[in-house]
């Protein structure tokens, strides 16, 4: 995707970029590059590329959510940013908290935050189960794209949520996992309220988006470990 068709794509998305959101996309993408040298951040570096796969891909989540009505937003296992650090540079006001359980990317992440100039933005360094402990129904908006299998996703991904908002995760086919997920969803007391799946311009490969809305504290004391979740499914 070129960088003219992905502002008409975002434009389509209801998404207005500025000169100065350009030029952060711009420098996002040379960092990502440069970075990805020394450490494995994505596969893919190919710019248009980037822009459909990444930069675009993630600027879909609108497509379930207005963010200019949200404040706060987490995004769980994000990497190189995706989609939270895109989806500061689209809506400067969220705040936006960045969380991995490896070092190495927080590190890029920081770079990356310090040259675009970035506010209201920080990263965490640590496991999102362990996370959540602390931070219990704090968020308006988690998000997680490419991380686990939804099941887990909505064990430690739900206790950040705040009652009546929203746990949105970003698939790519997810037929199956929904129906592995009937149980968890009772559990975690969270309600499907939307589901988008729609095909990528250009390469037309499937994804989907689940909106999940929070209707009251789940009984789950805390959640548990990847490892603890496999061997004994709630
Ligand atoms: N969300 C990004 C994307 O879509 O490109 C990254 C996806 S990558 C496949 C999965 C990321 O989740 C990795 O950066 C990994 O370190 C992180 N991760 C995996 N398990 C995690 C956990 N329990 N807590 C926090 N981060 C985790």
């Amino acid at each position: 995707m070129t960088e003219d068709r992905f502002e008409r794509e975002l434009e389509l998305l209801g998404v207005s970029l500025s000169e100065n959101q350009k030029i952060q996309f711009e420098t996002y993408y040379k960092l990502l590059v440069e970075w990805n040298k020394k450490m494995n951040l994505t596969g893919i570096t190919d710019k248009e590329q980037v822009y459909l796969k990444h930069f675009y891909d993630s600027a879909t989540l609108v497509k379930v959510i207005d963010l200019r009505e949200e404040k706060t937003l987490c995004d769980i296992g994000t990497g190189a940013g995706f989609p939270g650090l895109v989806l500061k540079i689209l809506f400067p006001e969220l705040e936006v908290t960045l969380v991995d359980a490896l070092n190495k990317r927080i590190l890029f992440l920081e770079h990356v935050i310090e040259v675009l100039k970035l506010k209201n933005i920080k990263t965490i360094h640590e496991r999102a189960e362990e996370y959540a402990k602390e931070h219990r129904e704090e968020f308006d908006v988690v998000t997680s794209r490419a991380v686990a299998a939804l099941p887990m996703l909505l064990e430690y991904s739900v206790p950040l949520v705040k009652i009546g908002k929203y746990f949105i995760p970003m698939k790519a086919d997810i037929a199956q996992e929904i129906k592995a997920s009937e149980r968890s969803i009772k559990i975690m007391s969270v309600k499907l309220k939307c589901q988008e799946t729609f095909s990528l311009p250009i390469e037309n490969s499937t994804r989907t988006i689940l909106k999940f809305q929070k209707e009251k504290s789940s009984h789950v004391k805390y959640p548990r470990k990847f490892s603890e979740i496999k061997r004994n499914p709630l």
